[in-house]
């Protein structure tokens, strides 16, 4: 038996310590309580082909047409084959997905796939039926649970990860292990208005560079058209768009009607981008949605969830056009992986949205990563088996050394603190929707000029300043590789760039430089 810490209780964190239960030594440790994660809030449902009329073929087909030719087509094959299997075990833990009035699984249809097969828990409520059950499994399992357990960095020795660094409410405290699993999640929190939770600030991810792994498709952020422009920004799903729904400017014109014929139901990606334009034009206040036509009742039964969000902030959505704005929801870009979640350190595996093996290339597809978490951290807790060192010599990836994160900013004296708020402002501006190299270059300068109050390690730093380090480190990653890739391609927008380019048919990798990693 090894011993084994997975960081992070999402559903990627969770299926991977049940799975590595039955044969290891498992210790899970999550930030804050365990049912909090990105997971909880997952709203539409999981994509798998479980049902007789729809292939795993058409659900390959529909992933690589999303992924906009960047795609690892192996990774999606193992994605959509065994999806439904991963499904049928959340069915066999408890997990109860809607049904028809036969009986038999509810199906949803979401857009860009061909086929109905998005399965869904509670109407809108599936993460939270999937985090609940795992949750439930994780407690009856031998797993031991730290809560309020923040990873700080993962612990290196002899080039193999061999642990991590923990801030908890008693202080620092390292704990050892054969392997480490990372499941942490995205980084929303980079970006002024996210969808993501408080908890999903990039924790795994600036570790993992740090530590010296190869990061990969940074520049690849998937912003959602719709979220009540409140904090917290709660999604506003685009099936109001689809039951005729309209988005206003602030002067009450519609304005999708000039960017698309399809107006508001073009692909994902264009609305979003044409309501960040239509926001610059009116000084960044948010546009409108226009639901009243939909009337009272239909509002209230087809769209419960959202109702009440309304009503909670104030508004009355079948009165009155409701305030929105894109938002980032899900990072493409992460950890490099394989199919079984190894990185390309020994010792540390990624799962999840931690992990970027390719398989949404330069956008997702929509309801494809409750799926991804599944599959992955199901292989990665099979692949323990398989040894725990080593694993570097089977990743074919090598990143492109550059100098980076916090240590570098370190360097640039005198720098300023950062401030979180500024940072994520300044992201959204410059490596949101619309990306140009003036404003990428702009904004590379302004982020060298700021450090991390917890860029000295042994000062006694904050869960927050240990947060913002990590922003400060992805924010950078993020602008870098922005500005790398001079196209546009699924979700990465360059207006200098605006074609689509050839040259630029595969996947950006980037890793730590090692003279700038033993600075400290
Ligand atoms: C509002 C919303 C709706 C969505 N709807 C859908 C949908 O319908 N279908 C779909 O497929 N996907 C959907 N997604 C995306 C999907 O929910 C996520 O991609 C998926 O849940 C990621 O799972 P995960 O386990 O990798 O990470 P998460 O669920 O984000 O879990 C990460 C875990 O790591 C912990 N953690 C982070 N940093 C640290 C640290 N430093 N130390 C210790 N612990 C740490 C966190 O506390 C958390 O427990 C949605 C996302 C959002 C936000």
């Amino acid at each position: 038996v090894s011993r084994v810490i997975v960081v992070g209780s999402g559903v990627a964190g969770l299926i991977a310590a049940l799975e590595a239960s039955v044969r290891h030594e498992v210790v899970l440790v999550t930030k804050s309580q365990l049912a909090e994660s990105n997971t909880r809030y997952a709203q539409g449902g999981i994509a798998a082909a479980l049902f007789p009329d729809d292939s795993v073929e058409s659900h390959i087909a529909d992933t690589l047409v999303a992924g906009a030719g960047l795609c690892d087509p192996e990774a999606v094959r193992v994605l959509c084959a065994e999806g439904p299997d991963r499904v049928r075990d959340l069915i066999a833990l408890g997990v109860a997905f809607d049904t028809d009035t036969n009986g038999e699984l509810a199906r949803g249809h979401e857009a860009a796939h061909s086929h109905k097969r998005v399965v869904h828990a509670g109407g809108d409520a599936t993460g939270l039926a999937i985090e609940l059950a795992l949750v439930a499994a994780v407690q009856k399992a031998v797993v031991e649970v730290h809560e309020n357990a923040f990873m700080v960095d993962l612990v290196v020795a002899d080039g193999a990860v061999r642990g991590v660094e923990l801030l908890t409410p008693a202080g620092r405290r390292t704990l050892a292990a054969d392997a480490v699993i990372l499941a942490s999640g995205g980084a929303g929190r980079l970006y002024a208005h996210t969808t993501n939770p408080a908890v999903t600030t990039g924790d795994g991810i600036a570790a993992a560079w740090r530590a010296g792994a190869v990061l990969g498709d940074l520049e690849f952020y998937q912003f959602h058209p719709t979220s009540l422009a409140v904090p917290g920004n709660p999604l506003v799903s685009e099936a109001v768009r689809g039951e005729g729904a309209v988005l206003l400017a602030s002067d009450g014109s519609r304005f999708m009607t000039g960017v698309h014929p399809q107006a508001e139901l073009a692909p994902r990606d264009v609305v979003a981008r044409g309501i960040a334009g239509q926001m610059a034009r009116q000084d960044g206040a948010p546009v409108l949605l226009d639901a009243t036509g939909l009337g009272r009742d239909f509002l209230a039964a087809r769209f419960p969830g959202i109702t009440a969000v309304c009503e909670a902030h104030g508004f009355d959505w079948a009165a009155e056009p409701i305030p929105v704005t894109p938002a980032a929801h899900y990072w493409m870009g992460g950890v490099r992986t394989d199919t079984e979640g190894r990185t390309s350190l020994p010792g540390l595996f990624g799962v999840g949205e931690v992990a970027c093996t390719g398989v949404h290339g330069a956008n997702r597809l929509a309801s494809n990563s409750l799926l991804e978490s599944l599959v992955f951290a199901w292989r990665a807790a099979h692949a323990l088996d398989d040894g725990l060192g080593g694993v570097a010599a089977a990743t074919p990836f090598e990143g492109a050394a550059i100098p980076g994160g916090s240590r570098l900013g370190e360097e640039n004296e005198p720098a300023s603190r950062v401030d979180r708020a500024q940072l994520r402002q300044l992201m959204w501006d410059a490596a949101g929707l619309y990306r140009n190299a003036d404003a990428l270059e702009q904004a590379a300068a302004t982020l060298d000029g700021w450090t991390a109050a917890s860029a000295d390690r042994s000062a006694a730093a904050t869960v927050a300043e240990l947060e913002d380090r990590n922003l400060l480190d992805l924010g950078r990653l993020v602008v870098r590789s922005a500005v790398d890739r001079e196209e546009s391609r699924g979700a990465h927008f360059r207006s200098d760039f605006p074609d689509t380019s050839a040259a630029f048919a595969h996947h950006s990798s980037y890793r730590l430089t090692p003279e700038v990693a033993l600075v400290d």
